[in-house]
């Protein structure tokens, strides 16, 4: 990974989403970075480093739209991985005003270009967990820039509490994204829940009869996306039609 240029940020504000799961919204300074959604960044802290002296350093996907870079601000969507975390535990730490670098963009394999070459019929995102941020990205660019063309969301996460952008969503919902929901786990009693039970790969079947002309953006860890994959190739989607990503 040839090594780009450090961008020095700092936490303009904590948002928290889960209660494992916060945004980080860093301030960049007007024309300091530019990106294209779905592509990530190399996060590092000053001062918090390995034993060898040397920053540590890991990949978090950049979670707000390049067109954010105008109000001087970029997101990272980060889950606390509790014991045996090291980055995520030390962020999840952090305060407002804190320093984060940021060196990047990565990822020219997962990217969405705006507008693009020729519009799909319909643009399809698949996520689960923590694997919406960089579909944030893409679905944030999409409706900033009106784009023609309808939009759809698989989303899957395990609790019902561990719905990350949920007011978001129902935003989302509210301009004509298609959101299809699905929890592998529990309600907490008092929540309402309209979406459907089990993995999200479970639920594509049914609701994706054949192609017509999709383009598909699929996030998440890797049994989710090879299933997933796996769904749209069994489908006869074309090779360049699905862009994956998964950690
Ligand atoms: C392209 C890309 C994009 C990503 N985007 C995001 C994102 O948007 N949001 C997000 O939350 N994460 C994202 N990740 C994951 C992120 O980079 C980190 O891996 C994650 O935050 C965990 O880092 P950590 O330092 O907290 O944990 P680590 O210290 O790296 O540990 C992670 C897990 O591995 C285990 N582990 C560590 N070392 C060992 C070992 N030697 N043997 C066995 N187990 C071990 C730990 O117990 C822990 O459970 C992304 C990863 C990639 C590659």
């Amino acid at each position: 990974m040839a090594k780009r240029e450090v961008v020095e940020s700092s936490i303009l504000s904590i948002i928290p989403e889960t209660p494992r799961v916060n945004t980080y919204r860093l301030g960049i300074p007007s024309g300091a970075f530019s990106f294209m959604a779905g592509q990530f960044v190399m996060a590092s802290i000053p001062d918090f480093l390995r034993e060898d002296g040397r920053p540590v350093r890991r990949a978090y996907s950049i979670a707000s739209s390049p067109l954010d870079l105008k109000s001087g601000h970029l997101d990272l969507t980060i889950t606390r991985v509790g014991e045996g975390g090291y980055f995520s535990n030390r962020i999840h730490e952090s305060k407002i005003g804190d320093p984060v670098l940021i060196e990047g963009p990565y990822g020219k394999a997962f990217h969405m270009a705006y507008p693009p070459e020729s519009f799909p019929e319909r643009y399809l995102f698949v996520g689960s967990g923590s694997g919406i941020a960089p579909l944030r990205s893409m679905i944030r660019t999409l409706l900033k820039e009106s784009c023609p063309v309808p939009i759809e969301l698989f989303y899957g996460y395990r609790h019902g509490t561990d719905c990350i952008y949920e007011e978001e969503i129902k935003e989302w919902q509210a301009k004509g994204v298609r959101v299809h929901l699905s929890i592998s786990g529990s309600l907490s009693p008092d929540q309402v829940f309209t979406g459907s039970y089990g993995r999200v790969t479970s639920i594509l079947p049914e609701r994706i009869p054949s192609y017509s002309g999709q383009d598909v953006f699929i996030c998440g860890p890797p049994s989710m996306v090879e299933q997933t994959v796996g769904f749209f190739q069994g489908m006869h989607f074309p090779e360049g039609s699905v862009h994956k990503e998964q950690w």
